[in-house]
């Protein structure tokens, strides 16, 4: 059985650099898949409130039988929550809902600027880090901008969560992490299983090692030190998207695999968009 190495955070704690990504499951869907992806050698698996799966992520972990410390669990909470007091309410319906005790990463899903309570929602992480409830800090979606007010507050987070694949591969963002300790997730790590698959770059580079474009995509994300969690319900895709650590592509193939990077506008603006 294949276990994806980890990368240790800020935190001291250790992510694994491949999970399963559990939206758009539903409850039923995400206890199946779940259970599935973590008898299948997953240990990293993502959800989050806004999901509306966290009950069935959790009767997977329970059906898998795997030990929880052997897993990593990561959740997100929504703007409603975006204060100290809100952040430890957000945490406490999530691990009701999961049937945990603790999770391993919380993040704050969207940082929702606007509102002007992006910081204080780190805060609260912090908090509950400081009180062995939660094992690292997280964010998602926030820019620079967003990363340098938490950071100025006086707490850098260990994760932030952002769009990312080759064809938006967010290198002003990833400097930005490296500089400050702060590990890189990818979110859509696939670009949605859509055209990027068959990309030439891709294809011609699969087909080079014998295997399939999803994992060439995977093998870009984690040999540059990304986290990446696609998602996928089919068995043999859950499999082939975790082996992807018997191989590695050379400098050349990284840098063929840049040149989908078509420099587009379409990530996602969180200044604009977030829940
Ligand atoms: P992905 O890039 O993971 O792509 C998922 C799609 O690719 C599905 O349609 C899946 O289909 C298909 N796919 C998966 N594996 C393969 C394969 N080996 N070959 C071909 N097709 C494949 O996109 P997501 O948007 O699902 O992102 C992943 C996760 O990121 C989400 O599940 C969620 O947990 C997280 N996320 C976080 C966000 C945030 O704001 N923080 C926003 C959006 C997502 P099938 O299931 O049929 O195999």
């Amino acid at each position: 059985m294949v276990l994806a190495p980890t990368v240790q955070l800020r935190s001291g704690a250790r992510l694994p650099l491949l999970g399963l990504g559990t939206w758009p499951l539903n409850d039923a869907e995400a206890a199946d898949t779940v259970d599935l992806a973590i008898r299948t050698g997953y240990r990293l698996i993502d959800t989050a409130e806004n999901y509306r799966n966290e009950t069935g992520v959790g009767e997977g972990i329970r059906r898998s039988g795997v030990p929880r410390e052997e897993l990593f669990i990561t959740t997100k909470f929504n703007r409603e929550h975006h204060s100290r007091d809100g952040a430890r309410r957000a945490f406490e319906t999530s691990c009701a809902l999961l049937g945990l005790e603790y999770v391993d990463l919380l993040l704050v899903h969207w940082p929702n600027p606007g509102q002007g309570r992006h910081v204080e929602a780190v805060e609260g992480i912090a908090a509950l880090l400081e009180e062995g409830l939660v094992r690292a800090v997280g964010t998602s979606n926030y820019k620079p901008a967003h990363l340098q007010q938490v950071i100025d507050a006086g707490i850098v987070p260990d994760v932030n969560q952002i769009q990312l694949d080759p064809q938006r591969p967010r290198i002003v963002e990833r400097a930005f992490h490296n500089e400050h300790g702060i590990v890189t997730e990818a979110w859509s790590p696939l670009g949605q299983g859509g055209g990027l698959l068959d990309e030439p770059a891709v294809t011609a580079i699969a087909e080079a090692h014998g295997r399939t474009p999803a994992q060439v995509v995977l093998r870009w994300h984690v040999q540059q030190g990304m986290v990446a969690i696609p998602k996928s319900a089919h068995p043999e895709r859950l499999a082939q998207n975790l082996d992807v650590f018997d191989f590695e592509l050379s400098g050349a193939e990284l840098a063929a695999v840049y040149t989908l990077d078509s420099g587009r506008a379409d990530v996602v603006d969180s200044d604009d968009f977030g829940h």
